[in-house]
């Protein structure tokens, strides 16, 4: 297996050829590191390669390592990318500089409020999880539901509302996974036109799609951001989840 530095060039490479195909520049994109389940060495290992941006899942675990990794934390962007029940928002609240996965007010309320309680931390800033395949299952708001929500939160205090995120059910058809990616594009585009004049939409910059398997299409279809980690740190255990 190559190392994490070997990985990181590719990605990157991945990234440049996928922008100059959808004719974007490469600066574009953000490459967030998704370092879940992987130890801190790995995280300082990729930040020695020059990766700033990491992605988390689980609160108990990404704390640790972030307080683990505390002495680089002027180099090291905390995104929090996995499902947030609210009774670990504090924690996210006071750990993570981002949040991509805030699908209800409810949740979004309490990370402003308790954000609020660290005056030293500049404020969090969030994106809106949609749910693209609908399914009740999932995490994420409805297409149709998600301008209410970015609303409500473009006027909480301590929140800025940089986007949307999506994780489109992995599909064996590219041309569904695209479809799905342009979904998204379109509702984002729809909410940047419509509410561009507004201070609280003023940031609102961010896409938040694409992975390991299929940046590619994410990034012709308008991503700004894909969070990668098997094509960085490896294939994860399933039991360690
Ligand atoms: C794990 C995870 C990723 C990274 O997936 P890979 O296929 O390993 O690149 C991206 N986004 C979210 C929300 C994840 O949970």
């Amino acid at each position: 297996m190559n190392s994490i530095v070997v990985n990181l060039m590719q990605v990157r490479a991945r990234i440049e050829l996928a922008a100059l195909a959808a004719k974007r520049e490469p600066e574009e994109i953000e490459l967030l590191a998704v370092s879940k389940t992987f130890p801190a060495s790995a995280v300082e290992e990729a930040m020695h390669a020059g990766q700033s941006a990491f992605g988390e899942n689980y609160v108990q675990e990404a704390v640790e390592k972030i307080e683990k990794l505390a002495k680089l934390r002027p180099w090291l962007i905390w995104h929090f990318i996995g499902p947030l029940q609210s009774n670990k928002t504090r924690e996210v609240a006071q750990h993570f500089d981002w949040v991509h996965s805030v699908d209800r007010l409810k949740i979004a309320e309490r990370l402003s409020t308790q954000r609020g309680e660290f005056p030293e931390l500049s404020p969090l800033q969030v994106c809106v999880q949609i749910n693209i395949s609908e399914e009740n299952s999932k995490s994420g708001v409805s297409l149709g539901e998600v301008e209410e929500l970015c609303n409500a939160i473009s006027s909480l205090p301590n929140l800025v509302l940089r986007g949307l995120m999506a994780i489109p059910e992995p599909s064996p058809d590219p041309i569904e996974q695209r479809k799905a990616f342009a979904a998204v594009q379109a509702c984002f585009t729809k909410i940047q036109i419509t509410h561009s004049t507004e201070l609280g939409y003023q940031f609102f910059d961010t896409l938040s799609m694409g992975m390991s398997d299929d940046l590619e299409s994410a990034i012709d279809e308008g991503s700004t951001m894909v969070r990668v980690g098997t094509a960085i740190f490896g294939k994860r255990d399933k039991i360690s989840k």
